[in-house]
């Protein structure tokens, strides 16, 4: 029995070492025992690996410690069977359950479903049961502790008994059984040859209690650990904290041998004396003869900038000096920060890569297409949601007469028939257009196509009642029993996915996690005795398991990709290139924070890692120390905020290694073409610095598109907005001002809407855009203005007397009921639950509002109602301005008569109080249209008084038609004076084709069409 500990720096040849010896044992005994043992998958396949290199075939065992605990249990026959994470994590939440309902956890208990609450509680267990911590000892170190950390305890000592009853283990107590194994039986083991530990610069209590019971009894015991003889640096501190913990335990022969660093001088220099507070000078690469310096300091303004720079300094080292990209990766201090930057870099440029990370299973789009499936039922079939069910590739609906060309007839059923969600809205839409007398398909409103496009249709009467049928079908299907036990609701999703052939379009690496999730739950159930439960109480089950359960792709061990992971995953593996990302203040090392459940004196007593120190600075030595040629650190100098975002101390140990290294990049500077990495970023970077290709027609085209799009934000960054991508067609002023020439009838109400913002009325009354917005519960304003108009032109239009407010208030109801009744059909919306209360809403403020006009009638009679102009010739209004005469039609809401006057009103249901000013500046324009309308087109008598009457406030207008004065002109005749002027103004723009987005007031109204794609819509505050 021999056990050796090899302690060298890094780059000295230790796992070359091991592999050396491990064939020397091979080739003198082939059929020995030789355990290879590596801190995680990636470096057991980095071993797996480097053997392939030598050329020899051998039958070495290497994995982790894990697969030699299996190992063990294998050879005792312990038939032990191993809860996945899935089951895990099913019984620890009964045991949350239980401990609960019997009140055992008070303090815990108002954070038992919290989310993450039981991952914590899996993630401490793990860590005591690698720490070989009993519940006994734990609860021995908290009896007189915090009753929070008490029921702590009680947690993991009933989660370890229902382990122990059930005679199953979770994968961390393998470590336990494997000791107790080896402890138990001598004879255990004792045919191995050989065991090399190779990568590890720390080890668990579970570790080195294995090699205390397996290195004696093992002929060759080889352990290897990063280190120097008398060397004090920090970074250091976690080796010689290992060192002393294996030497206290085991009767070690220590060797130093003395390998020279294979490194360049460089990175030599990087890894001798990072962290020395008073280093040797480094002498610039041109004085002593190298090539290339090794070492590359990068400042990038942000993450995503890194990252970029990151993958092009790798992608030019294979690309022109040959590096495979195996022979690189890249280390992140965040996965979150980084992981999406790097995916997409590496897309762009081309350069497969493999990560550490794992993704989500519930993140993957087939696992997201099923949870939306399952949640249906619970949701009530909302529209968007079954749509997109519907048009999913991962299903097969046929089984329920549906495809996914049937999401588009059932978007316009959405659209046509209002469907917001629930079974019943589907089924009676369709079962009210299969009712209908036409059985020709229709495009939904007053949409022209061109003869070339095939818009879609609402169903007809037969499509329909496929339809219907399809859809009812689907909807039994997924209707769920009313309670039944988690294998029945296992059993129930098994056969949904099935008929609707979910395996058959989904990858098959995501098929087989989701059945082994579903055949975990079903196992835990059965181990756990859970009882019968509802859908929602499963459902919640299985996406929370989903959602714990990751995807990871380990990749064959000749597989070429660049390796990318976060600084825990670089201890042990060696790369030719690697790049380390995140020097900055708060990212790494990163900000320190107790455990909020363990503090760190008792993590110490109990020999677990601390929160507090975990001296990240020997793990970014472990990082810097992976790269064999060349090396590149990289910080962010931007922080989300704009403001400067400082280095971190790590770089700053590093820059003052190798002063003046440091390259700044600048995101505008001009860069080296030939230094792009890829198509679109040289054609980019051409286009910046003014040059555009010439040959290749793909980037001919490309680059006519960039400078297209480079034109349209230049014209976005002017304060005031001019040119064609802001509004300005003055090229069609020809066009226009013959479309809206002499013989052009205008609209009152669209002259107005141009007042508002010249941009919103070219976008709806010229370009003709409406937008399509699904279908909402409840009405909208304009809705809910139409009906307030409708009432009360109906009530004043039936009374026998309209000065009575009596008789007025009584007819309103009655009005009002009946225009209720039909208004969900009449105006297009849904009614929501809250429709009879806003029908009372609206009757007791058209009664405040009659009262209030009444009270203002004295003297005036309501004459007439919705008076229309300018239909025919003869009621056309004609207003004479300097540019011409103009054509005007409308809708007068009401004219009231004294004698030969008249007095107009226009009614507003917004909360606008408009006044003089906005007469003046033209955000108004209809009453003095209307005024002069009344009195010059439909020749009614003399208009000398009129206001906007607010319904909703019942109260006029500021604005009175009777008290104005402008220049020379008093009262109605004022107002024809200014509007004059404003229509001018207005119809000259339209004409020149002037339309600029500028709202008039500083906010754009909340209705504008164009405010879903208009860069400058500014909404209002409130
Ligand atoms: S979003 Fe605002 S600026 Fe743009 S068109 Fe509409 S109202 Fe005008």
């Amino acid at each position: 029995m021999c056990i050796q500990l090899l302690i060298s720096p890094p780059a000295t040849g230790k796992t070359s070492d091991t592999i050396n010896r491990l064939c020397a044992t091979l080739e003198e005994k082939p059929f020995a025992q030789v355990w290879v043992a590596v801190p995680d998958r990636w470096q057991a396949n980095a071993y797996r690996r480097m053997i392939a290199e030598t050329g020899i075939t051998i039958g070495a065992h290497i994995g982790t410690f894990g697969d030699i605990y299996q190992e063990i249990l294998d050879l005792r026959r312990t038939p032990y069977p191993i809860a996945s994470g899935t089951i895990a994590y099913q019984l620890i939440r009964e045991t949350v359950r239980e401990l609960s309902v019997k009140g055992r956890i008070p303090h815990l208990d108002p954070i038992r479903d919290t989310p993450g609450f039981l991952n914590i509680l899996q993630d401490r267990f793990a860590e005591l049961k690698r720490a070989l911590v009993l519940p006994e000892e734990f609860l021995a170190h908290t009896r007189h502790g915090n009753p929070t950390l008490i029921e702590l305890v009680y947690l993991f000592e009933s989660y370890q008994k229902r382990l122990q009853t059930l005679e199953w283990a979770d994968p961390e107590g393998l470590s336990w059984l494997a000791v107790e194994a080896l402890e138990n039986d001598p004879l255990l083991l004792t045919d191995w040859e050989f065991l090399i530990v190779d990568g590890f610069d720390s080890f668990t209590h579970a570790q080195v209690r294995t090699l205390q019971l397996i290195a004696p009894r093992t002929e060759n015991t080889l352990i290897t650990l990063p280190g120097a003889p008398g060397i004090a640096r920090q970074p250091h501190q976690r080796f010689r904290i290992a060192e002393k913990i294996l030497t206290g335990k085991l009767s070690l022969e220590i060797q130093h041998p003395d390998h020279k660093p294979f490194l360049p001088d460089a990175l030599s220099h990087l890894e001798r004396n990072l962290f020395d507070p008073d280093p040797p000078d480094y002498l610039p690469p041109t004085a002593v003869g190298f090539d290339f310096p090794n070492i590359s300091l990068v400042e990038a303004s942000s993450p995503a900038e890194e990252a970029r720079e990151a993958l092009r300094w790798l992608k030019s080292l294979i690309v022109r000096n040959h590096l495979a990209p195996q022979e690189s990766a890249i280390f992140t201090p965040d996965t979150a920060i980084y992981k999406d930057y790097i995916h997409e870099a590496a897309s762009e440029f081309g350069i497969p890569v493999t990560t550490t990370w794992g993704e989500k299973l519930s993140n993957t789009p087939a696992i997201t297409a099923l949870i939306n499936l399952l949640e249906l039922p619970i949701q009530d079939y909302p529209q968007r949601l079954t749509l997109d069910t519907i048009r999913s590739p991962f299903f097969d609906l046929s089984s329920s007469g549906l495809s996914p060309q049937d999401s588009h007839a059932l978007e316009q059923v959405v659209r046509d028939r209002r469907v917001i969600g629930g079974s019943k809205q589907w089924l009676s839409a369709l079962e009210y257009l299969s009712g209908l007398p036409d059985e020709s398909e229709t495009v939904e409103g007053k949409l022209k196509f061109p003869d070339d496009i095939q818009p879609f249709k609402i169903p007809g009467v037969q499509n329909a009642r496929r339809l219907h049928e399809a859809l009812n079908d689907f909807f039994k299907l997924l209707t769920p029993p009313a309670s039944q036990s988690i294998e029945e609701w296992v059993q129930f999703v098994e056969e949904l996915l099935n008929k609707f052939e979910f395996y058959l379009h989904c990858d098959q690496y995501i098929c087989q996690q989701l059945s082994r999730n579903l055949n975990d739950l079903s196992i835990s159930a059965s181990l756990t005795g859970e009882k019968s439960m509802e859908y929602r109480g499963f459902i919640s089950i299985l996406f929370g398991a989903l959602d714990n359960a990751f995807v990871h792709v380990i990749p064959a061990a000749d597989e070429e990709s660049v390796f990318i992971g976060n600084y825990f995953d670089a201890r042990g593996l060696r790369f030719k290139a690697v790049a380390i990302l995140g020097l900055a203040e708060g990212l790494f090392p990163s900000t320190e924070r107790a455990d909020p459940f363990i503090d760190e004196s008792l993590r110490s007593k109990l020999g677990l890692e601390p929160y507090i120190g975990r001296q990240q600075d020997g793990l970014f030595y472990q990082a810097v120390t992976r790269a064999d040629d060349y090396l590149m650190l990289t910080r962010p100098y931007i922080a989300e905020n704009g403001e400067p975002w400082e280095p971190s101390h790590f770089w700053i140990a590093v820059e003052n290694l190798f002063p003046g290294s440091v390259l700044r990049i600048k995101s505008e500077a001009a860069r080296s073409l030939q230094n792009a990495a890829s198509r679109g970023e040289a054609l980019f970077w051409a286009i910046r610095q003014g040059r555009t290709p010439k040959h290749d027609p793909d980037l001919i085209d490309r680059a006519r598109r960039i400078i297209h799009a480079q034109k349209i934000l230049q014209a976005r960054t002017y304060g005031i907005p001019k040119g064609p991508y802001e509004g300005d067609v003055s090229d069609l002023s020809e066009t226009l001002s013959q479309d809206f020439g002499e013989q052009h009838t205008w609209s009152a109400s669209r002259l107005e809407s141009f007042s508002k913002c010249a941009f919103m009325h070219y976008a709806s009354n010229l370009l003709r855009f409406e937008e399509i917005k699904p279908p909402e519960s409840g009405f909208d304003p304009a809705q809910r203005g139409s009906m307030y108009h409708a009432i009360l032109e109906e009530t004043f239009r039936s009374v026998e007397d309209p000065t009575d407010p009596v008789q007025l208030i009584a007819t309103s109801v009655n009005v009002a009921q009946e225009i209720f009744r039909d208004a969900p059909e009449e105006y297009g919306f849904r009614p929501s639950t809250l429709w009879q209360a806003e029908q009372d809403e609206m009757i007791s403020k058209l009664e405040k509002t009659i009262i209030e006009l009444v009270e203002l009638s004295q003297g005036w009679s309501p004459y007439k109602f919705e008076q229309r102009f300018g239909k025919t010739p003869a009621t056309v209004l004609i207003v004479d301005t300097g540019i011409g005469r103009l054509k005007i039609s409308g809708f007068i809401d009401r004219i009231d008569r004294k004698g030969e006057e008249l007095r107009i009103i226009d009614y507003k249901t917004g909360s606008n109080n408009f006044g003089v000013k906005d007469l003046l500046e033209g955000y108004v324009l209809q009453l003095p249209i209307y005024a002069l309308a009344a009195q010059e087109a439909l020749n009614l008598g003399r208009a000398t008084h009129g206001f906007y009457w607010r319904i909703i406030a019942a109260e006029p207008s500021s604005l009175k038609l009777e008290k104005l004065k402008y220049e020379n002109e008093t009262g109605p005749q004022a107002a024809y004076k200014i509007a004059r002027r404003n229509i001018e103004q207005i119809v000259k723009h339209v004409r020149a084709g002037k339309f600029p987005p500028q709202p008039a007031k500083g906010s754009c109204p909340t209705y504008c069409v164009a405010a879903p794609f208009c860069w400058r819509f500014y909404p209002a505050r409130f």
